[in-house]
């Protein structure tokens, strides 16, 4: 079989690289939205041509497109350092030094259409889709026209302000309930989304005293319709009410019936992080006080999860710590997220500027959310500035700098 590349840029490449390149991509184009066939029959009946081409990352010469980004020789000429575009688009990525298209948001691509191929060759359908940016077009918080990136990882850092506005509005966008306090405010707040599902969509949201209304490509809609899945988790955990079911508690957390979050506990066990896939889940009836003799007394129609980690004394999902607790709702967030990209294009937002993750944490969870088919994005209050940029690499990263009404999107490079 012989193959035939009419790509640019690929040249440094070996032939073994270019073929891991292509095939871990499945011969389609990174760019979410592009339907392009990139290989096909070639002249003669024993032989295939191929339109497509290995794109590097960072650039094989130093003023190449996006630069050297501080590899080797040897990084910059392995797979990892590769995306497989059709013709146009790969023409497109190295036009004028590379500027739309970073180097953060080609990795993210290759992540997320990696992690999408692994699951539809595993025989679990998966949308191609790409939640690209939402504009705060006019808010009460940001500068106009101030614009925020998703990347397959996305962290939000910086004070109070902003973060969960942000993450409120993504989640409107897509059909979300819209959180009250956003109607109360008496001013107008208009944001566009856009997003590839695959074709380009603008959802255009528009709140006011009245609630939400939506535009989608600048066309009135009732409602907006679910393009993509959106799993949105806001700090949760101390908000727990005593009185309900576990199964009933995390069903309204993540706004699923509760069958749907013992099923999600089988995923965990199978597919979660390191962490997650220990966990084993016993399912006992709640204790709900002693009697005058001292007797336990057992709730007959409350049962709360009991969590053993490794072989460890079992603990209730409401007496894990703080940061155990976080773990769990990203684990379950991420399950459900597995679930609906079988069926659309998901996104899972974790509005947990809370959470008291350490560096080890957090590099755990950005190895294995940056493994998952669809994206994430996460608030962390700021202030925080790992001296280690290794454990933070995966995520595109913004701080949100002051002062109210006029605060601005800034992307913070490592
Ligand atoms: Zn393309």
């Amino acid at each position: 079989m012989a193959m035939t590349g009419t790509g640019r840029g690929d040249a440094d490449f070996g032939g073994a690289t270019r073929k891991v390149i292509q095939e871990r991509a499945a011969y389609r184009c990174v760019v979410p939205g592009c339907v392009a066939i990139t290989v096909g029959p070639g002249a003669a009946a024993n032989q295939t041509a191929s339109t497509g081409t290995a794109c590097h990352i960072y650039s094989a010469a130093t003023n190449g497109p996006r630069g050297r980004g501080g590899l080797s020789d040897e990084q910059l000429s392995s797979p990892e350092n590769g995306v497989w575009a059709c013709a146009t688009h790969g023409r497109l990525i190295d036009t004028n030094a590379g500027d739309a298209y970073p180097a953060t948001l080609l990795r993210s691509w290759k992540a997320l259409q990696e992690a999408q191929i692994k699951r539809a060759r595993d025989g679990q359908p998966t949308h191609l889709g790409w939640l690209d940016e939402i504009k705060a077009d006019k808010t009460v918080l940001f500068k106009n026209g101030s614009v925020l990136s998703l990347g397959q990882l996305t962290l939000i850092q910086g004070p109070a302000l902003g973060k969960t506005a942000l993450c409120d509005w993504i989640a409107a966008s897509l059909g979300s309930k819209l959180s009250d306090r956003w109607i109360s405010k008496n001013s107008l707040i208009l944001t566009s989304l856009t997003a590839f599902v695959p074709e380009k969509r603008v959802i255009t949201a528009r709140i006011t005293e009245a609630g939400l209304s939506a535009k989608i490509d600048g066309a009135d809609c009732a409602e907006i319709p679910a393009t993509v899945a959106c799993i949105y988790i806001r700090e949760g955990s101390r908000s727990w009410s005593k009185d309900e079911d576990d199964d009933a508690l995390l069903g309204r957390l993540f706004a699923v019936d509760p069958g749907v979050i013992r099923q999600l506990i089988f995923d965990i066990q199978r597919c979660g992080s390191d962490w997650g896939r220990e966990i084993a889940f016993y399912r006992e009836p709640r204790l709900d006080g002693h009697d005058e003799d001292g007797e336990e007394i057992y709730s007959t129609h409350k049962s709360e999860w009991v969590l053993r980690f490794g072989g460890s004394k079992g603990v209730t999902m409401r007496a894990l710590s703080g940061s155990e607790s976080a773990r769990l709702l990203i684990e379950f967030g991420a399950a459900l997220a597995r679930e609906r990209s079988s069926h659309m294009p998901a996104i899972l937002l974790l509005d947990g500027s809370e959470w008291p993750f350490d560096r080890v944490t957090m590099d755990q969870y950005g190895k294995f959310l940056s493994t998952q088919p669809f994206q994430t994005v996460m608030t962390k209050v700021g202030g925080w500035s790992p001296k280690d940029p290794a454990c933070w690499k995966e995520w595109k990263r913004y701080e949100l700098r002051s002062e109210v009404g006029s605060a601005e999107i800034v992307e913070v490079c490592w």
